[in-house]
């Protein structure tokens, strides 16, 4: 069986190719001589850092970084990744089967020992919708888990490989709130963390196509 893929952009093109026709992103592990896409490459998260690597296409990043998350990601900015060219990411959000089909699950059993889940609040199920969130400023918190992204100056939200409708959008961050909202209420100042949550979904719906600006 092979794939039928939207047309790459030239960075992806050169990039090896899975059995099936799939791009194999840079970051991807190499296990006994197969990729396998749940898991990262030993030393790929260093260098995406140091170097400005591309998270997909290894290549030098520009001025702008563009992260594909999941829509909560646009409530608390933070991305479990680094960012990628700003086609790059685009062409993940619109090829990639997981990013795209939002009946696919994650599978979580059969991962080898250095893969690590991230710390911090990253909510593991399919959104069914992906962002990819263009920004010009970023940083890796120190113990290298989590980006906390910058303002945006572009968002792109696709579903199933398209451009995602407003309700679509609007139906995945409204059923991912509540553990947001759970996650803030275990906070010390549990009232704070609510309000600032708050705060932060009213700026998120600000950014979600076909609203009023
Ligand atoms: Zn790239």
């Amino acid at each position: 069986m092979t794939v039928t893929l939207p047309t790459p952009p030239p960075r992806i093109a050169r990039l090896p190719r899975n059995k099936v026709g799939y791009p194999v992103p840079w970051f991807v592990a190499w296990i006994d001589g197969q990729p396998d896409f749940r898991v990262v490459g030993i030393g790929k998260l260093d260098d995406a850092v140091r170097f400005r690597q591309c998270w997909l296409c290894g290549q030098a990043l520009g001025a702008n970084a563009a992260f594909v998350i999941g829509p909560m990601c646009a409530v608390n900015r933070v991305s479990a990744e680094p960012p990628s060219h700003r086609d790059c990411a685009i062409y993940a959000a619109t090829a990639c089967p997981f990013l795209t089909n939002p009946g696919m699950r994650r599978r979580g059993n059969n991962l080898p020992d250095e893969a690590a889940d991230p710390d911090g609040i990253m909510i593991d199920r399919n959104p069914g919708v992906a962002l990819v969130w263009i920004s010009r400023t970023w940083r890796v918190r120190t113990d290298y888990r989590l980006f906390d992204v910058g303002d945006p100056t572009e968002t792109r939200w696709y579903a199933e490989g398209r451009e995602a409708t407003r309700s679509e959008v609007l139906a995945s961050i409204t059923s991912g709130l509540p553990l947001l909202r759970a996650e803030a209420e275990k906070d010390r100042r549990p009232a704070a963390a609510l309000a600032e949550l708050d705060r932060q979904y009213t700026r998120a719906l600000a950014l979600v196509p076909g609203g009023a600006r």
